[in-house]
């Protein structure tokens, strides 16, 4: 598998609004606007930093895995996210290298990107999110 670079650093927020002020104000990163991934039950604010991105994430369910993960840890980096050149073939190879995967098939995330999790228990405690975008 070929890893072409850290596409973005996942961070759990309990409110964009509110999250956003040390990124866009304070760093002066630009705020390229949110979307709203249902399925995933999160709204993501993506704030490019040259050649990859910040992304904040805010739970909208109290049930939703950001909240779940906030409830547990607090606000924070909640995952890194590894741009990868073809995700099916990556997902495969970690297969077999015994990693456990979260998502055995990639779904689509913001964006429209392939993405999929790898599980924390194979990767040093780190929620490690594959993607890769056409
Ligand atoms: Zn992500």
């Amino acid at each position: 598998m070929k890893v072409l670079k850290i596409d973005h650093l996942g961070i759990a927020v309990k409110s964009i609004d509110t999250g956003k002020g040390f990124w866009a104000d304070t760093l002066g990163l630009d705020f390229e606007g949110s979307e709203t991934v249902a399925e995933q039950k999160v709204t993501t604010a993506f704030f490019p930093v040259g050649e990859s991105e910040v992304e904040l994430l805010e739970s909208t369910a109290p049930d939703g895995p950001v909240a779940k993960y906030i409830e547990k840890k607090g606000e924070g980096i909640q995952h890194v996210a590894f741009r990868v050149e073809n995700i099916e073939a990556a997902l495969a190879e970690l297969k077999e290298k015994g990693i456990r995967l979260i998502d055995e098939t990639p779904r689509i995330g913001a964006g429209g990107a392939k993405i999929a999790f790898l599980h924390p228990k194979s990767t040093n405690g780190v929620l490690v999110e594959l993607c890769e975008r056409g």
